[in-house]
């Protein structure tokens, strides 16, 4: 009994075979960052525990453009990494990143999907971290266990320096719900095209992991949009549902999002 459950919970489970680094990946360092990649997928997997909106293969490449990416084409789920070398951490932020549109659909996207994927980033970094420190799959990956975690915070640092003292303040001294009262306020500049985008959601990801997540409630959130990616399966950057929005309040609260609080 106990078996077979656990074989019908690995079919519909994240697996780690169907991810890969193709040949646009250096021979030198793919080997180890295909043995990065599957440590990444796991804790994703880990997080989500659910299925994945579209059971696709997952093709990973090595990518000279400005920005990762993640698109959906008709045979597989194509990622594009921008990080090169052996910045490890690096590596593992952005297909951290984007394993989080992968999770939350990555035909969908939004100024709030990226604040989550943001956030499902910097919890990669912090899992992996603690994993690699503890019972590191590989012993390079235990050398290197030290660095996730500091990445994490310089990123996150980073950020938040770019804010006014009192917006520092507030999650520097925790008052999570000031911040999500700001948040709200600032909503609309989460999306794309606005100055500080980025900033914002970045702000919006540090105030969701303020607090414990059940990252499967999001699995497959950005699906719900108007129309639905099942009306139109193509790639577009939609606002969620109110329903959604409302299933998710409690965590999106956070965020200033949804919610009267
Ligand atoms: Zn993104």
């Amino acid at each position: 009994m106990r078996l077979w459950a656990v074989a019908l919970m690995c079919a519909g489970l994240a697996s780690a075979d169907a991810l890969y680094l193709d040949d646009s990946w250096p021979e030198a360092t793919r080997a180890t960052l295909q043995e990065l990649a599957n440590e990444v997928w796991d804790v994703v997997a880990e997080m989500f525990h659910s299925s994945l909106p579209l059971d696709l293969p997952i093709r990973v490449r090595q990518s000279q453009a400005a920005v990762p990416m993640t698109r959906v084409l008709e045979d597989e789920i194509n990622i594009r990494i921008t990080a090169h070398g052996t910045y490890y951490a690096q590596f593992a932020f952005q297909l951290g990143h984007e394993l989080g549109h992968v999770m939350l659909d990555p035909r969908r996207t939004n100024g709030v999907v990226e604040a989550l994927c943001i956030a499902v980033s910097y919890e990669v970094l912090d899992r992996v971290g603690d994993k690699a420190a503890m019972s590191p799959a590989f012993p390079w990956l235990g050398d290197y266990a030290k660095n996730f975690q500091p990445y994490q915070r310089d990123d996150q640092n980073t950020v938040l320096k770019k804010f006014p003292r009192e917006i520092q303040d507030l999650v520097a001294q925790k008052r999570w719900s000031e911040l999500a009262d700001y948040l709200r306020a600032h909503a609309a500049e989460m999306e794309a095209g606005h100055a500080n985008d980025r900033e914002v959601q970045t702000l919006a990801a540090i105030a969701l992991r303020s607090g414990p997540v059940e990252w499967g409630e999001l699995a497959g959130i950005a699906g719900n949009t108007s129309p639905s990616v099942s009306e139109d399966p193509r790639f577009r950057v939609l606002p969620l549902t109110p329903e959604a929005i409302a299933r998710a309040s409690d965590l999106l609260c956070r965020m200033g999002i949804g919610g009267g609080n």
